[in-house]
């Protein structure tokens, strides 16, 4: 099963893609966990792509779409894999059917993540990450059992810098410039699925498991 998760920033793509990877045993390939690893581990793509990212404008197509494709290649995405963050443009889009036409496949599914801007900011404000090991916390929706500290590894968490207020703003004009088009995109190919994202998480995920099968 090949699944696209779409949505605006902070609209629950990574907290709902766990789990779908979880449940179908597919990986979970997020674009922005990947950038983020090649920060802390201070690479080049890391030191390029950060740049972008602090100013919560979109990483060049070129700095992502080979990335993806070598990832999706691996030996263990050969049963599907569930995209988060990626394709984020229709070049990026038109870049992954390129490459899935090649070997004789295409995406089964585009699940669209659907939360108004008016709740983005709140999800954004309260989100906490662990840098360590990429788990997502919500001070309010779902806290860690100790505040600071990452559940999964004990690592601190953090605020992210891009989940400003100033740079959560920039980055809700770039998605409706950049990535909404993809809903249509998508829905013209027949894979769209939405799902209304401002439930709580577990009723989005039912929403989900309701549309990819149990
Ligand atoms: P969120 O989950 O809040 O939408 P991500 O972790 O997916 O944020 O992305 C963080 C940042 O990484 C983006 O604002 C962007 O700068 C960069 N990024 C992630 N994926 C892509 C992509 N497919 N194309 C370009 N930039 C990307
Ligand atoms: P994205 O990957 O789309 O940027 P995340 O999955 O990181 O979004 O979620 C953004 C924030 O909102 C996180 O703090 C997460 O814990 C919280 N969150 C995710 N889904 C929901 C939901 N259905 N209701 C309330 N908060 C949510
Ligand atoms: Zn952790």
């Amino acid at each position: 099963m090949k699944i696209i998760m779409l949505g605006a920033p902070g609209a629950g793509k990574g907290t709902q893609a766990k789990q779908i990877a979880a449940k179908y045993e597919i990986p979970h390939i997020s674009t922005g966990d990947i950038f983020r690893a090649n920060i802390k581990n201070g690479t080049e793509l890391g030191k390029k792509a950060k740049t972008y990212m602090d100013q919560g404008a979109l990483v060049p197509d070129e700095l992502t779409c080979d990335l993806v494709m070598d990832r999706i290649q691996q030996e263990d995405c050969k049963n599907g894999f569930v995209l988060d963050g990626f394709p984020r443009t229709i070049p990026q889009a038109e870049a992954l059917d390129a490459a899935l036409t090649k070997i004789g496949q295409t995406m089964d599914y585009a699940i669209d993540v659907d939360v108004p801007d008016e709740n983005i900011v709140n999800r954004m404000g309260g989100r906490r990450a662990c840098l360590n090991c990429g788990a997502t916390y919500h001070v309010v929706f779902n806290p860690t059992k100790v505040e600071g500290k990452c559940d999964a590894c004990g690592s601190d968490t953090v605020l992210r810098d891009d989940d400003k207020p100033e740079t959560v703003q920039k980055r809700l004009s770039v998605y409706h410039d950049q990535t909404q088009p993809l809903i249509d995109y998508y829905q013209k190919q027949g894979i769209l699925k939405s799902v209304d994202g401002t439930q709580p998480m577990d009723q989005v995920f039912d929403a989900i498991v309701a549309i990819l099968g149990a």
